[in-house]
């Protein structure tokens, strides 16, 4: 394979010199010719979401992080229940943080709620309210990073600022029959992506781009036939587009068997505590336990756990569920136990806050995903256990 991205470069400093040559060298791709078909099929073809209705940089930066590593479909109905409960930054920063999780729940990746809200405190305190134009003040902000930065001043400023998300590296990395990992080549793609952009027209070419990786050049089973970009891809040039990107030899995921305690107390309250600011899924409510560790039996984990997180006794019951869940980075067993409070009572020594609840108030709390499923099987049995534990 030759250098494709030399070839686009030439390609794109020939016709921006030269008007009145082809945009195209013997070489490299014709970069005006990509441009129009992708803007062209983006017209017919494009997807009508709500965020694209808006060129309010709020609601934009709002659909960007939403969009980071959740699909479209998830988060539409949370990006409209979102822009009602807060529909501008001043209402966003002047919400509490356990209002905000709550907002988010469900969607993943919760530190991206705590960097919205910090960030709408930022533009608020720093920048009056107005998100800024400046791409070195938005890459300042938290939780945005360069591509994140290019879609949002792209999208509500029409700024030539490119963009490589997950969907965009894919469909460059085929372009180019990429021959290594996209995660090996960052920054022979961020040049492609600039030097594609159309700078008449970046907030249409960033949505097409994004709307071809999505929608035709997608990861299993691409629909080439259908693609504005066919006869200039050389995946499909060279019937390679099932086996780039290369993927990262990866292992599998380190497995954690975790016990997890619903510990009661006699007024029929479950005890859940607040996770660290710090860390995955911090600031979420939660209920207490922590890793099984060798030739530990479940109930001895949960035991010890309690009393070094909480410092108070119970007694371990019966098992209420065991939940599966898969973290980017690991999977997890969560071993669920009904406990019954012995003595003690319970201190936040591993946690910001602990507090008792009944079933009924703890829909209130932001929980994570795992857990909801723990609250579920709660109520599905609590109309059928008459004392959870003994
Ligand atoms: S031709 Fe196929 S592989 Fe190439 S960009 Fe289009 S959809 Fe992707």
């Amino acid at each position: 394979m030759g250098d494709a991205a030399t070839g686009i470069a030439a390609a794109a400093s020939d016709s921006s010199s030269s008007p009145t040559r082809p945009a195209s060298d013997s070489s490299g791709f014709a970069v005006s010719a990509l441009r129009q078909a992708l803007l062209a099929w983006y017209a017919a073809c494009g997807r009508d979401l709500p965020w694209r209705r808006s060129r309010d940089p709020y609601a934009v930066w709002i659909s960007e992080i939403m969009l980071q590593q959740t699909q479209v479909k998830t988060v539409i109905p949370y990006y409209e229940r979102w822009l009602q409960q807060f529909p501008t930054v001043e209402v966003l920063a002047a919400a509490d943080q356990q209002t905000v999780l709550k907002a988010w729940e469900g969607l993943g990746y919760y530190a991206r709620a705590r960097n919205l809200h910090r960030t709408a405190q930022a533009i608020v305190q720093r920048h009056g309210g107005q998100f800024p134009q400046q791409f070195d003040q938005a890459m300042a902000l938290p939780g945005i990073g360069r591509t994140t930065a290019g879609g949002i001043l792209s999208a509500a400023f029409n700024q030539p600022t490119p963009i490589l998300d997950g969907n965009v590296k894919r469909v460059l990395a085929r372009l180019l029959a990429l021959e290594v990992p996209p995660s090996q080549a960052l920054d022979r793609l961020w040049q492609i992506s600039e030097t594609l952009l159309d700078p008449q027209q970046p907030r249409d070419f960033n949505q097409a781009l994004m709307d071809l990786g999505a929608t035709l050049c997608t990861r299993h089973n691409p629909a080439c036939l259908l693609c504005p970009w066919r006869e200039h891809c050389r995946a499909y040039s060279l019937n390679l587009q099932s086996e780039i990107p290369m993927t990262e030899s990866r292992g599998p995921l380190p497995h954690k068997q975790i016990g997890v305690a619903v510990i009661w107390n006699e007024q029929r309250q479950i005890l859940i505590d607040r996770r660290r600011q710090e860390g995955l899924l911090g600031g979420l409510w939660e209920f207490p336990g922590g890793k099984i560790e060798p030739n530990e039996t479940v109930t001895d984990c949960i035991r010890r756990e309690i009393m070094e997180e909480l410092g108070i006794e119970i007694e371990v019951g019966e098992r209420l569920i065991v939940v599966e869940h898969a973290y980017t980075h690991f999977r997890v067993t969560l071993n669920v136990h009904h406990c019954r409070h012995l003595s003690g009572e319970p201190q936040p020594i591993e946690c910001d806050e602990v507090k008792w609840v009944t079933l009924d108030e703890i829909e209130q709390y932001p929980f994570p995903k795992a857990n909801v499923v723990i609250i579920e099987a709660l109520k599905d049995s609590a109309a059928s256990v008459e004392s959870p534990v003994g």
